[in-house]
């Protein structure tokens, strides 16, 4: 009789987790990155493509904006959102990424530093898919340090003139409006700027070699007038941007350990497949011991995002405590990656075995949203109280 076999959901016990709403979600997600977005991500990444024109299929299921209230949005829960990045970046980083920007950083930006007009105005827009947004607050010459940014805004009679560059902005080229955050007289603020408004541009960054199935760009304001309308009224200083980069994390927490999880359920298929040396790999004591480390981290990363998630349905969540969770699951994930593609051998680097299209994509992980050293700063200053930034 063959041995029983435990995927790795078996494995962390999701089922007992998770509420049904949760489940619903995570069903639903499964079904349209199965059905619409994996036929087509080999050669959308190979292409250097975003699937845009699927947008709208994202947005029905309330995935855009979803973990907000009001405005259109779905307002799901902080584990129902985490759900939905993981199934979405067990395709592609890319495609969680466009949907991390549009919602945790554009849409949380406006619903939470905005007036009721500028929510009005754009939410039911943004969550409909019809009005993309990009967060640009990285520029060429202060990434991990945005308190020097130079981007800077005047007051020019009702309004204000925005000059400056941000650069590596995700949906970039595809954003309707751009959240750009500006130094000004009183301190950094946040605009809504619009890309019909004379002076703004989006270039294209050339030649990307991780997240190809990712729009990734740079922003130009060249003299771009702004009415007062459209900068955010309650946002003031850098703690307006950095809070929507911790919500944001929370997302890539979760979506990263979608992507391991590809990785090694590929790895695993392949080991039982792949025979040398008379056996199947998965048969060879060296194998399964790459196998059983990957999941060991997953299973237990996948336990500790639960229970922050649970913390942070509470309202409970420290932001050190994400810090440490995207830290710990970025590595885990591209440590995941790397292990699982020296599984498939010469194939692990096929872009029709998925792996290395996914290592390329957590390298970007680990630096986005607050590098891999700047949150171990975090965690650092949390623990002792000094700050070695
Ligand atoms: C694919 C992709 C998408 C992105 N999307 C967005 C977006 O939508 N919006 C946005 O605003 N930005 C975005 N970014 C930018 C991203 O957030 C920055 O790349 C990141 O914050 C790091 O900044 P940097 O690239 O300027 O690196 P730097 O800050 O120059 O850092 C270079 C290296 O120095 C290290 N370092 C810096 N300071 C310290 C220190 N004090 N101690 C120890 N080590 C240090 C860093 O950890 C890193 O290893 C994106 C980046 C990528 C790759």
């Amino acid at each position: 009789m063959a041995n029983e076999t435990l995927d790795l959901e078996q494995l962390i016990g999701w089922d007992g987790l998770l509420q049904e709403d949760e489940k619903q979600v995570r069903a639903s997600v499964r079904r349209i990155v199965k059905d619409r977005f994996m036929p087509r991500i080999v050669a959308d990444y190979e292409a250097g493509k975003f699937a845009l024109e699927l947008v709208p299929e994202l947005a029905k299921l309330g995935l855009l904006g979803a973990n907000l209230e009001g405005y259109g949005c779905a307002g799901m829960g902080s584990l129902a959102y985490g759900i939905a990045c993981h199934e979405l970046e067990m395709c592609d980083s890319g495609l969680r990424s466009f949907v991390s920007v549009q919602t945790s950083l554009a849409m949380f930006a406006i619903h939470t530093f905005g007036s009721e007009a500028q929510k009005q105005r754009w939410l039911p827009e943004m969550a409909a898919g019809r009005v993309l947004g990009c967060f640009g607050l990285t520029e060429p010459n202060h990434g991990s340090d945005p308190a020097g940014m130079e981007t800077h805004a005047e007051r020019d009679g009702a309004g204000w003139v925005l000059s400056g560059r941000k650069l590596w902005i995700t949906n970039a080229q595809v954003a309707h409006v751009a959240i750009v955050w500006a130094r000004t007289k009183e301190g950094i603020r946040g605009f809504i700027v619009e890309r019909d408004m004379p002076g703004y541009a989006a270039e294209e960054i050339p030649h990307k070699l991780s997240m190809r199935a990712s729009v990734t760009g740079g922003l130009v304001m060249d003299g771009v007038r702004v009415p007062e309308e459209n900068r955010l009224p309650e946002a003031a200083g850098l703690k307006a941007p950095l809070a929507c980069l911790n919500n944001a994390r929370f997302g890539v927490a979760w979506g990263v350990l979608g992507a391991a999880r590809a990785c090694l359920e590929i790895a695993i298929k392949y080991a039982c497949e792949r025979t040398q040396f008379g056996v199947p790999i998965a048969a060879k004591q060296l194998v399964q011991l790459e196998l059983a480390d990957i999941a060991t981290e997953v299973v237990k990363a996948s336990l500790l995002s639960v229970h922050y998630a649970r913390l942070k349905e509470a309202g409970k969540l420290h932001p050190a405590q994400t810090s440490l969770l995207k830290r710990n699951n970025c590595r885990i994930a591209l440590e995941a990656a790397r292990r699982s593609r020296a599984v498939l051998g010469g194939n692990g680097i096929a872009g029709d075995f998925h792996i290395m299209r996914h290592a390329a994509n957590l390298e970007s992980t680990f630096t986005y949203e607050g590098t891999d050293q700047i949150h171990t700063l975090s965690i650092g200053r949390a623990l002792t109280g000094s700050a070695a930034f």
